[in-house]
């Protein structure tokens, strides 16, 4: 074996799926000097036992393309290495016993149609045919998806690390990383015992002992590992049965929380089971390699009872084990790739969910690409590494929370379902205040959100129709329109930026004109070099060289990193003071006079996107005049400690409550974009139609590629013809028959009574002016088609 070199460009840590993959990846791309340092074994992490499912169909663009990525890729390897995958289309069968069920995989199946995927809803009978040992007297319906298959999870990995290899990587394993090293805050080398490498960028790729390899660095890597669970039997007569070489599809029956497949002639049946285990990484031995957790019957076995009334044959199975094994999942069941906003040079990637397998391939690729080019270079957005706080990192909360995260692997993703563990983390100033006005809260990004108000009772039952909570947020509708409803945006992200260069700074950063006059706000995105959105703000001019920045919820540890990226020699200082202070909005037409009510000093007359101080109650803050909503209305700042005087002062004036529910809905008929939805890394200014936002001529980041952009592609809004149409988002637009755009927002309008959306298309009818009206759209909802039309205008304005 040759001896560890003592530098490398890229140290690659980790010889798991993922690990082999990045390093492959990065050599494919033309990178050289590539080092993989593997603890034990390649594969003896998580990968050498997982199930080997790959399934096309996912709730979204970005995964679905990942994904048939990798099974291209696992296609082609064999050829490549020489090395087999195991690769079999066998297809999948997805049964569903309930309504709520079939629904959610009509969605699925409208979602693939958008992504070019074709699968067929198929009745019990012919479920039965293509799984003939399943009973299926209470399936009510099933999809079937040819295209999906299997592999062996282990070959994938060697055959991925054989083709590294024949591209120059050095693979070293028993080679265990005990240390990282940084010099000026940047990742700079990593520890083999006494020996070091420097390396100008090290990967992370350890499974579940990423989070504890990337604290070495001081990173954050919020994951935790669950035991996962599935048997093997011994060979089944009814297995034989289906003649040598053949197959049964992937079943999955997420009722019974059960996933099948036949192996060996026999069958392999796991299980995503409601009350996971929680696997405290300190209790595993610290040599674990190729090693299982200890069979766990009693746990298994209401799974093994779903598992026997489904698969009747199991009755005479003898079962060769129950495998248990290790694999970490993440906070919001998404997956995480990206460099470390905390460390320079450090890159992630892990909380693979149990996808690690599927995802390998398009992900690692994905990887390689964002470490060469310095940022992502295709939308990955939801499972980009930024997402994440260092708050959302606390070992309590993850221990918390990532078992129910298992456990709700097959939940029904009605709107509306939260999590129920690990709440209370992040609580807004007028937390107290609004619990007594009965609302609702969902968990998002660590912060308790008041999605509305009228409390349980307004909440459930869930579905995908007509939600419970459509009456009481049409009361909070009208009160953000006529009277004044408090509206609580505590958990907006909140930057200070400070110095002498902080007007020219901001200038650089933003797309929009900073040198505003103090006291005023203005509308901005933060754009890539690609021209493409990274955030969606507003700003606030305290002083000469003060600027207040308000982003989105959850977008601070995103925002502070292009910042310190793009900052250079500008003398600046940029400061998270989100805890700091709360929002609270007051909408509607009568905002003024409450906020008057509670104050003995006069409200001042504000222009829109102005701001001034004011007195609430017996607290100082100060006043915006803005609003989320698009309706009449301000945004209060007020510092955290008197926020609750602030509220309960508005609450005494007559001011009522909404909650995100009722601000959504007037957003959208207001065409107001928001990231993460219609702003994306993706999407440019004239896209979104923001260019009126652009200070062209002032050499923002992303002027210059916006100079040469040419794109079809528009942000529109869009109205349902039929009340019963309900969308959520993605949803596939079509027009003369073609996939023309998806749903990007959408929401229940209270003023027309009907669904209202936002979406993206690819491309707009010829001659499309801002005020026309377009008829002829159809949006596809779980495989039925409804008529919409659309406009450029804002839908308030455009479908009077
Ligand atoms: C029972 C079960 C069934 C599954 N079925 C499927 C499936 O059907 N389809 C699917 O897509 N996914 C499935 N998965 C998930 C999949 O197996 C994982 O997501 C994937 O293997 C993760 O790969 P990885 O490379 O991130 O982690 P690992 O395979 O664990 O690799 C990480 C490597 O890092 C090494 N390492 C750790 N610390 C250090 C260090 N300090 N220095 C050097 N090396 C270090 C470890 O030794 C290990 O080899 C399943 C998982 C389980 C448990």
């Amino acid at each position: 074996m040759s001896t560890l070199p003592s530098h490398a460009r890229t140290v690659v840590i980790g010889g798991g799926v993922i690990g082999c993959s990045i390093a492959y990846h990065l050599a494919r791309e033309g990178r050289t000097d590539i080092v993989v340092l593997e603890r034990s074994k390649l594969t003896s992490g998580t990968t050498w036992h997982a199930a080997g499912l790959v399934r096309r169909l996912r709730p979204s663009a970005t995964l679905t393309k990942l994904i048939n990525y990798s099974i291209d890729l696992y296609g082609e390897l064999e050829r490549e290495t020489g090395q087999a995958t195991g690769w079999t289309q066998t297809g999948s069968l997805t049964l569903a016993t309930n309504p709520g069920r079939l629904t959610n995989i009509k969605r699925q199946v409208s979602l693939g149609r958008a992504f070019g995927l074709e699968a067929e809803v198929v009745d019990g009978a012919r479920a039965k045919e293509l799984w003939p040992l399943i009973e299926t007297d209470d399936v009510i319906g099933a999809v079937w998806s040819p295209a999906d298959g299997r592999v062996n999870p282990s070959d994938v990995a060697l055959a991925l690390s054989k083709g590294a290899r024949a591209r120059g990587v050095q693979i070293f394993e028993d080679t265990a990383v005990t240390g990282l090293q940084k010099k000026a805050g940047r990742i700079s080398g990593v520890e083999v015992g006494d020996h070091v490498i420097e390396a100008d960028e090290v990967v992370i790729a350890c499974g579940l002992w990423s989070r504890e390899v990337a604290a070495m660095a001081g990173a954050h890597m919020p994951l935790y590992a669950c035991e996962h669970f599935y048997i093997l039997t011994k060979p089944l007569a009814e297995v034989q049965a289906l003649g040598k070489g053949a197959h049964l599809p992937t079943l999955n029956d997420q009722d019974a929380f059960l996933y099948a497949r036949d192996d060996v002639e026999g069958l392999l049946v796991g299980c995503f089971e409601p009350h996971a285990k929680g696997l405290p990484l300190d209790s595993l031995p610290k040599d674990f390699s190729f090693d299982l957790l200890a069979e766990d019957w009693d746990h298994f076995m209401p799974m093994m009872e779903n598992a026997l009334r489904r698969i009747p044959a199991l009755e005479q199975a003898e079962v060769r084990m129950l495998l248990n094994g290790p694999e970490s999942f993440t906070l919001d069941s998404q997956f995480m790739l990206g460099e470390s906003p905390e460390v320079p040079g450090l890159f992630l990637m892990g909380g693979m969910n149990s996808t690690g397998i599927a995802l390998a391939g398009g992900a690692g690729k994905a990887m390689a690409e964002w470490i060469i080019a310095g940022e992502p270079t295709m939308e990955l957005n939801e499972a980009d590494i930024r997402r994440f706080s260092p708050e959302m990192n606390v070992l309590g909360a993850l221990k918390a929370r990532i078992p129910e995260v298992l456990g709700r692997h097959y939940d029904n993703p009605f709107p509306g379902r939260s999590m129920d563990t690990a709440r209370g983390q992040r609580r807004s100033p007028i937390h107290a205040g609004l619990v007594a006005a009965g609302a609702r809260f969902e968990s998002r990004g660590g912060w308790e959100r008041a999605v509305h108000f009228g409390g349980e009772a307004a909440h459930l039952p869930l579905s995908f129709g007509v939600p419970a909570w459509r009456d009481q947020v049409a009361a909070e509708v009208e009160a953000c329109r006529s009277g004044a409803a408090i509206l609580d945006q505590s958990a907006f992200g909140k930057i200070m930026v400070q110095g002498p260069d902080a007007c020219d700074f901001l200038n650089h950063l933003c797309a929009a004109q900073m040198d505003i006059a103090e006291g005023r706000i203005a509308y901005t995105q933060i754009l890539n070099t690609r021209g493409g959105v990274e955030s969606d703000l507003t700003v606030q001019r305290h002083g000469l060289d003060t600027y207040l920045l308000i982003v989105g919820a959850g977008e601070v540890v995103r925002d502070l990193k292009r910042m310190r990226e793009t900052r250079g020699d500008f003398r600046v200082e940029c400061t998270d003071v989100t805890s700091g202070y709360a929002i609270i909005g007051l909408a509607g037409a009568k905002a003024r006079e409450v906020l008057q009510a509670t104050s003995n000093t006069p409200v001042p007359e504000l222009k829109r996107f102005h701001f001034a101080p004011v007195e609430i109650g017996l607290a100082r803050g100060w006043a915006g005049r803005l609003s989320f909503t698009g309706e009449e209305g301000y945004e209060l700042y007020i510092p955290s400690d008197m926020a609750m005087a602030a509220y309960e002062a508005l609450v005494e004036a007559g001011a009522s409550h909404a909650g995100l529910y009722a601000s959504g809905s007037l957003r959208i008929e207001s065409g107001f974009r928001a990231f993460g939805h219609e702003l994306t890394p993706g999407t440019t200014p004239p896209e979104a139609g923001l260019c009126a936002f652009c200070a062209f001529g002032t050499s923002f980041v992303g002027e210059a590629a916006l100079k040469d952009h040419v794109s079809k592609r528009q942000i529109v809004s869009l109205l349902f013809d039929d009340p019963d149409a309900i969308p959520i988002h993605d949803e596939p637009i079509y027009f003369d028959g073609k996939v023309v755009g998806q749903i990007t927002s959408a929401a229940w309008s209270y003023r027309f009574d009907r669904s209202v959306a936002l979406a993206m298309l690819t491309s707009l009818p010829e001659g499309l002016k801002d005020g026309d009206v377009i008829s002829g759209f159809e949006v596809e909802i779980a495989c039925t088609r409804y008529s919409a039309r659309i406009s450029r205008k804002p839908a308030k304005e455009a479908f009077q």
